[in-house]
Formats: C-alpha cells, structure tokens, sequence
C-alpha cells in the first residue's frame, strides 16, 4: 500500500477529474473513526456523505457481507433471491408503501422513479400526463434524467439537450407549485429536506398541501429520502415527521450499511404501473447487496438507533444555535436529527480545512453552508469533541 503523497499522484494521473478531491487519501474505517494513509485519525463527521448511519465496519454488516460473498454473491433477476424479498418486506414493514424495486444508487432509484410516475400517469390518465415537477435547489442524481430532475442549472451546463418533461418550482411555496401544476403533470418530487441544496427542511403546512394538491389533481407524491431517510432526521422516514405520506419513495446511501444499493418503493396502486419487462437492473437486488441492507436496516431499528439519532440531533443542534451568540458570521443553523447546516456569511472552505488539520471531517455544500451529518451512532460526547474542534477553528477563522 502506498503512502498518502503516491495514492494522491496516482489518482491525480489515471482518474477522470470529476471530483475536486481533497489532498486526503483515507484507508481505513471503524466506528466514527477513519485513518489516513500516513496513520492520522479524523473524527467522521461526514460519513461517506450520509451512507455510514452505523459507523465504518460495522461487525453486523462486515459479517453479513463475509457470509453472503462466501455463498452467493451474483444472482440474476431471471430468478427470486431471497436476501431481496427479505429486504423488501422489511422495508415495506415498516413504512407505508408496498412493493420495492432495488438498484445500486441514488439516481437509478429516482430514474426508475420517475419511470413509474410516467408509467402509471400515463395508463391512468393518459398519454399526455408525463411531467414531473421538483424544486429548485434540490439534488437527485446525476443520470441523465436525475440531473434534469434537479432544479441546479451548475450541475446541468453543457449537457443539453436534456430529457423533455420537467419543471422546476420554488421550494416551500405552495403557490409557485399550484401554478406549475398543468394538463401535462404527472407527479411531484421533492426532498423532505434538501440535502445537497442547502439542508433546508420542508415546512410542515407545506408538505401537506403538496399532499393535498397531489390527491385533488391526481398526482404522485414522489419522495427523495436517498439522504434524509432510514433514521438520519430523528425518524425512520423524514416523512413522518410531516403527517404525509408519499406514493412513491427512493432511498440508497444508508441503506447498505457502506455497500452500494438504491431502492424504489411505491404503493401497491402505483406499482401497478410497471409490468413484467418495464424496468430491471442486472446488479439491482443481487444477493450481496441485499445481505448488507438486511443487516444495516435490521441494525438500525433493533438497536433504536432513530431514538438516539433524534436525541443526540436535538442536543447538536442546541449546541450549535448557542455558537451564534458568539461568532457574528453564522447566519442560520437548521436541519433534523443529524443532518445538519450551518450558513455562514463568510465562506466555508476554510473552516473544512482547519478541522481537518485538527482530526475533523466535515464538509460543505455550496461556498457558505457547513453540513454536519455524522453517523446515527455518535453520542453528545463525541458531538461535544467534534464541537471543541469546530471552535477552535471557527476562532482561528474570526482571528483572520
Ligand atoms: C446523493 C443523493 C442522490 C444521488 O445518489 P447517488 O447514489 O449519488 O446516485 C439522490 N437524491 C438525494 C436526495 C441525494 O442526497
């Protein structure tokens, strides 16, 4: 194994440049702890961008994946696989929709997404029902489709020309959306709360009148908890916190404890809209997978981890407020449970830096805006270490 300076050249050499890597080359993971490749140890406020709910490594997923690989890791979907159904039920157990579809990320769940929604609306309503509007500053994926479905033009420059049948409408604004709505429409897709927009958390009141516009006129409610679902917000589903319930729901980064899957659930009305040969995925479901979400999600309830997660949040987010009081250039703190935000008016590249270099990852969306979202397992303590470092930092960034 290389140290940190030859595994930065190397990837700086062979590797496409999508990414604009920070000069960390991390080896190893356990708990809230990851490991450079010169041997630092970074307290993980960043979780692999919301995927390690249960820490690095953790013993029941790490044991599962060992089983599984060992007796069956491929199986196409000519077949049943049992580690899928069982995964499924589990998800449908405990949530309010019905039949899953699995795939291998965030932006394959919202492509099939919006696959059904044509699907359904157009065997329902008819052909000319197709449209589906999302919000502006939201973040779905970056498939083709997935991308238009964001309301970010940065992310969609010099892609077109892009799918047809998708508008864009202002985020807690329930008129802007009742404006939008038109012959052509088909569903409504948001985030409960926007996680690469910002964190910004839908208001109640207006969730549910995209509810109630949805069922007045027809529509899907598609929900993205590819990040804020499976505890991360202080519930299962950041749904429930809103008195709504969606017709369609996508989910990935946490839900194979650190493995790679996505999934699509839908209500067994709206799953109607798929028959045999409408959509499939070659990897989508495939046992190994599926082992590690069973464990993950399984970990998850079993151990309550979603109490913990609303507990520890709730204290995080007091403590972060109190810091306002005495650094003038934190805007706004918001979020649930521990996917949190901190807007500054300065920028916050810096500030990212100086944790680092203290032994704290945690990242920032857009110039200004912290992001905390550690793993679901932290305690106040740890959230009380990482806060010593953060004002350290944010001392030395007031100091200039
Ligand atoms: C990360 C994310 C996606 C995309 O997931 P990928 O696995 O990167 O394709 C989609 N929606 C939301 C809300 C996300 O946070």
């Amino acid at each position: 194994m290389g140290n940190q300076k030859e595994i930065i050249a190397l990837s700086d050499q062979y590797l496409m440049r999508t990414y604009g890597r920070l000069p960390l080359a991390l080896v190893r993971g356990q708990g809230l702890n990851v490991w450079d490749a010169d041997g630092k140890r970074y307290l993980d406020f960043v979780s692999g961008l919301a995927v390690d709910s249960l820490g690095h490594c953790h013993p029941r997923v790490v044991a599962a994946i060992q089983n599984q690989a060992s007796q069956f890791m491929h199986c196409s979907n000519l077949y049943h696989i049992e580690p899928q159904a069982r995964l499924a039920r589990l998800l449908v157990e405990n949530s309010a929709l019905d039949r899953v579809f699995f795939c291998n990320s965030g932006a394959e769940a919202i492509e099939a997404a919006i696959k059904l929604a044509r699907k359904y609306a157009k065997k329902k309503h008819g052909p000319e029902r197709y449209e589906i509007i999302s919000a502006y500053n939201s973040f779905h994926g970056r498939t083709l489709a997935a991308i238009t479905a964001t309301g970010q033009t940065k992310y969609q420059q010099g892609l077109e020309p892009l799918p047809e049948g998708f508008r864009y409408v202002f985020f807690n604004d329930l008129d802007s959306l009742r404006s939008a709505i038109g012959p052509h429409t088909a569903g409504i897709l948001l985030e409960p709360i926007q996680g690469e927009g910002g964190v910004n958390v839908a208001d109640q009141k207006y969730l549910q009148g995209v509810r109630r516009l949805c069922d007045e006129h027809g529509l899907l409610l598609i929900l993205d908890e590819v990040q804020c679902g499976l505890g991360r917000t202080g519930r299962l589903f950041a749904y429930e916190h809103f008195g709504v319930t969606p017709d369609i729901m996508t989910l990935a980064k946490a839900l194979g404890g650190g493995f790679p899957i996505g999934a699509m659930l839908a209500t067994e009305e709206v799953a109607s809209g798929f028959a045999p040969g409408d959509h499939a995925s070659t990897f989508g479901g495939n046992p190994l997978a599926c082992a590690a979400g069973l464990a993950a999600v399984q970990t998850i309830i079993e151990i309550n981890l979603v109490r913990q997660c609303e507990r520890v949040g709730t204290y995080f987010l007091r403590r972060l407020r109190e810091m306002q009081d005495r650094y003038g250039f934190i805007k706004e703190v918001r979020g649930k449970g521990l996917l949190l935000g901190m807007e500054l008016t300065i920028k916050a590249g810096g500030i990212v830096t100086r944790c680092r270099e203290r032994g704290l990852l945690i990242n920032c969306i857009g110039d200004y805006t912290l992001r905390f979202i550690p793993p679901l397992i932290v305690t106040e303590a740890d959230v009380d270490a990482a806060l010593d470092v953060l004002r350290a930092a944010l001392d030395e960034e007031s100091e200039g």
